[in-house]
């Protein structure tokens, strides 16, 4: 089928045109006719599959006619969060170049002031997250009662950061005589409960399943052993990558983020981070070095990276074995779109077992070891350094065969744990070559800025050759004696002892 099949107007098939499309995508296909016929639409497709355009073009000419007011938006995109808000916008500056629409971006983070202003020119699309929404319309600032179109995008990404009582609020204020598009990557009851809720006899238009994988995507695991191990095993599969362009690489915490992100850039990667603690101004512009390839690698948390349209990613690294499966099928999501083809590979710990279970069965295959699985990975090398240098100190005592032996294995440990050297010897001949951190003057200040908000936890005050030592051990950590564990038995005193 063809675009010009679809009945879109003059100044969008131009714009589509100019945006290099030939064909619409499944989704497209699907839900554009039906919603320039003003029905509701049920969409389940996760991004990537062209969704965005799904929306958009019909909304662009639903909106050649009439025109907005003061404080009177005339559509509304909900998204989870803040970038993903900013994409769309950026999706209505590109499907939108032929038309003069006021678009304002209702986001956390940025100055209220500049976005009232917005609201006050009349906006014909509001792209919103909830709370920022929510905020403006209960100070007064703008009403929904001309709303014609309201978009929920990502529902079940709303559903897990919290947004569903928002999202009703909202579907209450907006008027009954509204078109609802709605989408989300996978329908858990909560959301079916929305959708039966708030659309109206809707055209269901289903394009993937969110279990499915593309078969662009080689699939790999890779055993490991703890935070420490694991790191250095993501180093050395990042510089063993073949044709690795650039890479995100998801952890499952935010604090591990910052500490993979730090970590990395210390061993001389150009790396950037992304997780909801970071402040807006930081998270875009991680976003946009990233986009721009100022930055080769990019950490990130689930909830930041969810939905983000960032084309030609030819790697995906699970740091962490992500506890909801779906997640996984996000994560790798990123990598393989659009035909191409991409590589993900997950980091897997004994204590994953049931994750990569869970994982398998929700793809329905099973994923390849790349080197020893599980079963044979190797007991946990001893991390700490002090120890690494006793065993040094006993090798070189021993004499000459001591000190050979002990050079083997822990030579190759120090050349991967040993930092990057600073300033142009950063820039080393080996593959890691794309990869180690570029100086760009643009970028640099905003990632100081970020500095504040990545590094904010306890081990900033640990001097900076500690920093890659892994998260700091409470007590004993793993290592408790099983002596210690015994339960402790106190003797009653009984009368006369003394
Ligand atoms: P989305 O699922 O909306 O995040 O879109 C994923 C990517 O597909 C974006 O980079 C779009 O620019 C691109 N895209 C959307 N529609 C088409 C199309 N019909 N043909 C080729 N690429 C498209």
């Amino acid at each position: 089928m063809k675009f010009s099949e679809l009945g879109l107007s003059q100044k969008v098939l131009m714009a589509v045109e100019a945006a290099g499309y030939q064909q619409p995508t499944p989704i497209q296909e699907q839900a554009i006719p039906p919603a320039l016929q003003g029905r509701d639409i049920l969409g389940i497709a996760q991004t990537g599959t062209g969704k965005t355009a799904a929306f958009t073009l019909p909304m662009l000419c639903q909106l050649e006619q009439g025109r907005a007011r003061a404080r009177v938006p005339r559509t509304l995109i909900l998204e989870p969060t803040r970038e993903l808000a900013a994409q769309v916008e950026e999706a209505f500056t590109k499907y939108g170049v032929n038309h003069k629409l006021n678009v304002a971006l209702l986001i956390g983070g940025v100055s209220f002031a500049d976005q009232e202003t917005k609201i006050m020119r009349g906006a014909d699309v509001l792209i919103a997250t909830p709370g920022r929404l929510l905020d403006f319309f209960d100070r007064g600032k703008l009403l929904l009662t001309g709303i014609e179109v309201l978009v929920i995008d990502e529902a079940d990404r709303m559903l897990d950061m919290g947004f569903i009582p928002d999202i009703e609020r909202v579907c209450k204020l907006v008027p009954f005589t509204r078109q609802t598009l709605f989408f989300s990557a996978t329908m858990p009851s909560e959301i079916t409960r929305l959708t039966e809720a708030f659309l109206h006899n809707p055209v269901r238009v289903e394009v993937a399943r969110a279990s499915s994988t593309a078969s662009t995507i080689r699939q790999a695991m890779v055993a490991s052993h703890g935070h420490a191990e694991k790191r250095d095993t993501l180093r050395n599969l990042i510089r063993s990558a073949e044709n690795l362009k650039n890479a995100i690489i998801f952890c499952n915490r935010k604090r591990d983020v910052a500490i993979l992100h730090r970590s990395l850039e210390k061993h001389g990667f150009s790396a950037g981070a992304l997780h909801g603690d970071m402040d807006q101004m930081a998270r875009m512009a991680s976003l946009d070095a990233f986009k721009n390839g100022d930055v080769s690698l990019l950490v990130c948390s689930d909830v930041a990276a969810r939905g983000l349209d960032i084309p030609d990613v030819s790697h995906v690294f699970n740091f962490d074995v992500p506890t909801h499966s779906e997640d996984y099928v996000h994560r790798i999501g990123r990598t393989g779109r659009a035909g191409r083809s991409g590589v993900a590979i997950t980091l897997v710990t004994p204590d994953d077992k049931k994750y990569v279970d869970q994982i398998e069965s929700l793809i329905g295959k099973e994923v390849e070891w790349e080197g020893p699985g599980l079963s044979e990975l190797p007991p946990p090398r001893e991390t700490s350094r002090a120890g690494d240098r006793r065993s040094a100190d006993r090798g070189s005592r021993r004499g000459e065969k001591g000190g050979r032996s002990r050079s083997k294995s822990a030579a190759v440990q120090e050349r991967d744990d040993r930092p990057a050297p600073s300033g142009p010897a950063r820039r080393s001949p080996e593959p890691a070559t794309l990869i180690t951190a570029r100086r760009n003057p643009e970028v640099e200040p905003a990632r100081t800025a970020a500095r504040p908000h990545v590094y904010s936890d306890r081990r900033d005050r640990r001097p900076r050759n500690q920093e890659d030592d892994g998260p700091p051990v409470i007590g004993l950590g793993d290592h408790v004696p099983s002596f210690l564990l015994r339960p402790v038995v106190f003797k009653t005193a009984k009368a006369g002892d003394e």
